[in-house]
């Protein structure tokens, strides 16, 4: 409904229409507000298209945990690994790394998992109620999810991340062999061992599903505009618009929610954010002979493997590189490696690949909250490998703030000045 009182309803203009930037569209349309997205490419041209789709509300253990220290150095070394770095690129990445390699203790794993945690533990829920009535809740699955590895012992060297998990309140059933192939035939005899979560989700076409919200943002009266965001204009401290490669968008709140892509624009607000791309692939076997019966984290090669529409996404492999650099080779050999090897015998039509951009921080934790003191700008990107989980989430903490409303979760481990110190 709209708000009416020109006093309270707010003009707010969205830089980026990913799932953070169409959740925080529609929450805020929900509060009567209007809104406008602006976007390069249009909605979901980003990480938001090429994602696993889980919902993974049980994702709350960073890659910077701190087994990472002791694991990554092998791990760059060898062929078979789900750890990539284009070395010509170690320069540029160096200061963030190090920052993103401090963190990777048990203190600062901890105060991860406790952020994470907050804004992903419902996210089904939070995703029921985002898209319930917009059209795209039909793209939104109830499931499983289920960790296949090749062996008890696997499991038992990722201990410390399950204990974290445990203390948040998950549970969940060991499977040996046998269980898991009741459980579901497909995987190959040789995964011995898997552990199932119940209460999780997936989306069965990200893509689209973004693209749905998009819409429905559109048919309540919010504006899509294709651009290049560049700046924000103020006029005596108030915000007034944003200016793009297509003119100015009149505004007088802005959400920066451009993913990866953040940083080089809050830098403009006069924020420093470190941010870095965790570069993500998928492939996709169009028309597969068989599926597995919920999304599976396939641990071995650090990816999931996704029931979708006419199509099973392997998704995940972290990989360093910068924005720029075109997708490595390796990544798609190792995806499609593992999953025949996973799946034997799976037949398809054919392989499609894909690469793109996890916004990620050196705590691992994104930054949601306003940047400048008048309470006009606001930050909500760095999702890294959660933001579809988490989107739904943000968007309404987001709205909460732009409408004063107080929050039942602790702000503070999202702020941005956390980066001043
Ligand atoms: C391989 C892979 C697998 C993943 N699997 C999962 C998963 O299973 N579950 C999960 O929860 N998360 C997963 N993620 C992470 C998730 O996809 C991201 O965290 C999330 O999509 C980030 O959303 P976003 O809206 O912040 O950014 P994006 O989706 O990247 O959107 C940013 C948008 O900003 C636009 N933009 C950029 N610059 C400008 C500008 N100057 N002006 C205007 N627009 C601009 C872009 O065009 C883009 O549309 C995965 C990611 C990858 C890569």
């Amino acid at each position: 409904m709209k708000n009416t009182n020109s006093e309270t309803r707010k003009k707010v203009a969205i830089i980026g229409a990913g799932i953070i930037g169409v959740s925080t569209a529609i929450w805020l349309q929900r509060d009567g507000h209007d809104v406008v997205l602006i976007d390069l490419e249009g909605p979901a041209a980003g990480a938001s298209f090429g994602n696993g789709g889980v919902l993974a509300a049980s994702a709350v253990i960073p890659v910077n945990e701190p087994g990472m220290l002791k694991h990554a150095p092998g791990m760059l070394m060898r062929a078979d690994s789900p750890l990539f770095l284009r070395w010509s690129y170690l320069p540029k990445l160096l200061p963030w790394l190090l920052r993103y390699l401090s963190r990777a203790n048990v203190k600062d794993t901890r105060s991860a998992v406790k952020a994470l945690s907050a804004i992903l533990h419902d996210s089904y829920e939070q995703h029921l109620a985002l898209a319930s009535g917009t059209g795209a809740e039909k793209w939104l699955k109830p499931s499983d999810y289920v960790f296949v590895y090749d062996s008890r012992a696997d499991f038992e060297k990722e201990r410390f991340g399950w204990d974290l998990r445990k203390e948040c309140g998950f549970e969940w059933d060991e499977f040996d062999a046998d269980t898991l192939n009741a459980y579901d035939p497909v995987f190959s005899n040789d995964k011995k061992f898997a552990i199932r979560l119940t209460n999780h989700g997936y989306i069965t076409d990200p893509g689209k599903y973004v693209c749905a919200l998009a819409d429905h943002v559109k048919s309540e009266g919010g504006e899509i505009v294709i651009a290049k965001a560049l700046d924000v204009e103020s006029d005596q401290g108030k915000v007034v618009g944003v200016r793009t490669s297509e003119g100015l968008v009149a505004c007088d709140h802005v959400v920066l929610a451009a993913g990866v892509w953040s940083g080089p624009l809050a830098k403009k607000f006069g924020v420093n954010v470190p941010l870095e791309s965790e570069r993500g692939y998928h492939i996709e076997l169009v028309n597969p002979s068989v599926m597995p019966k919920s999304p599976i984290m396939l641990v071995s090669g650090k990816f999931v493997v996704t029931p979708m529409e006419g199509r099973l996404r392997c998704a995940g492999i972290v990989e360093f590189g910068g924005l720029d650099a075109p997708p490595s080779k390796a990544p798609f050999a190792l995806l499609k490696k593992q999953i025949l090897q996973a799946i034997p015998g799976i037949k398809y039509d054919e392989i499609i690949e894909w690469m793109g951009h996890r916004p990620a921080t050196v705590d691992s934790v994104p930054v949601i909250g306003p940047v400048n003191k008048e309470n006009s700008i606001f930050a909500a990107f760095g999702h890294q490998h959660i933001g579809l989980t988490g989107g739904p989430k943000t968007g309404r903490m987001i709205a909460d703030m732009i409408e004063n409303r107080k929050s039942n979760i602790d702000l503070s481990p999202y702020k941005v000045s956390r980066f001043d110190q």
